[in-house]
């Protein structure tokens, strides 16, 4: 059997144009520009790169982004106050500080003095609540993203067996909480899980999110099944530098019934979600209906 590939790439693409779609309405019907506030500590490159193209892809679809660009030095009591000012600040309906944090700073205290309606990153104590109890809430990009591939491809994901690798706060919870959500049957592994191999067996869906190159080797996967590869692992091959996932790729895809490439498949939906989440936010901070298809 050879996978069908989904394409992350595209679906994201269909994601913003949808956005897209949303903004230029709030604007010319409302006179509302959905605005994105970035905060980035620091100088990591990689966290730079990302703030980057969260930037350009939020001007694309035709919002507001504001960047604030702090020193690594700066005081918790200085951020609170920044995210203070956008939480009182109407023309900002998103905001979101760019994670790791440097050491000095508490990364819990600043995610939870963010307005949870503004909360775009879905990480705020009262986001996890809500949708831990199905409730409304803000919802994480990543997680969000891997999600609405999976209702694209399958359509209904009521009783299939999901097996989500990784616990971590920012993918694997949530993610296991929107499969849930959509009646999925969840198991949650992670580095202690006894037989992770017979686990991931069982399951109708895999969701890879460990962090550890090609873990996942294809004959851990049942014949037919969807492999959604969160990973981001950087390797150095045959004397280059090359991304690749969680999962192997080749040994999985002969395998799996559909199964997501690494780059080109979650990765470029995370942003396409942050910006989902913005317009979102946008529309419920005006008690205007909410985009239909933009959220879990
Ligand atoms: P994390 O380090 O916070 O969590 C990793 C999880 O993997 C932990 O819960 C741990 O229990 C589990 N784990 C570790 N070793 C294991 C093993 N041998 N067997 C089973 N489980 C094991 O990582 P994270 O932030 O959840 O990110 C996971 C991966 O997803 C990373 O590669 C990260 O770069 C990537 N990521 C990608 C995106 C994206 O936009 N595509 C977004 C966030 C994270």
């Amino acid at each position: 059997m050879s996978a069908t590939i989904i394409d992350g790439k595209a679906f994201a693409g269909k994601v913003r144009e949808k956005v897209a779609g949303h903004v230029s309405r709030l604007k010319d019907g409302h006179g509302i520009t959905p605005g994105l506030a970035v905060v980035l500590v620091g100088e990591d490159p990689a966290s730079q790169v990302y703030v980057r193209s969260k930037g350009k892809m939020t001007v694309e679809v035709g919002m507001k982004s504001v960047e604030h660009k702090l020193d690594v030095e700066t005081s918790e009591a200085d951020l609170l106050a920044l995210i203070a000012r956008l939480n009182a600040d109407p023309d900002i309906h998103g905001i979101l500080v760019q994670l790791p944090l440097p050491k000095h700073l508490n990364e819990d205290l600043v995610i939870n003095s963010i307005d949870p309606a503004k909360d775009v990153d879905g990480f705020h104590i009262s986001n996890v609540g809500l949708l831990g109890t199905g409730q409304k809430s803000m919802v994480p990009c990543t997680p969000l993203g891997c999600l609405m591939m999976l209702r694209d491809h399958h359509g209904s994901l009521s009783g299939m067996d999901a097996v989500v690798i990784g616990r971590s706060n920012i993918v694997g919870k949530p993610m296991a909480q929107l499969l849930l959500g959509d009646s999925c049957t969840v198991t949650i592994a992670h580095s202690r899980t006894k037989d992770l191999a017979d686990v991931v067996r069982r399951a109708d869906i895999v969701v890879a999110a460990v962090g550890r190159p090609e873990m996942v080797p294809g004959d851990w996967i049942k014949p037919g099944a969807t492999v959604i590869d969160v990973g981001i692992n950087r390797i150095e091959r045959d004397g280059k530098t090359k991304l690749v996932g969680d999962v192997d790729f080749a040994s999985c895809a002969a395998v799996a019934g559909a199964i997501t490439p690494v780059p080109g498949g979650v990765g470029p939906m995370t942003i396409a979600c942050l910006l989902a989440n913005t317009v979102t936010a946008a529309c419920r901070a005006n008690g205007l209906a909410e985009p239909e298809g933009l959220t879990a």
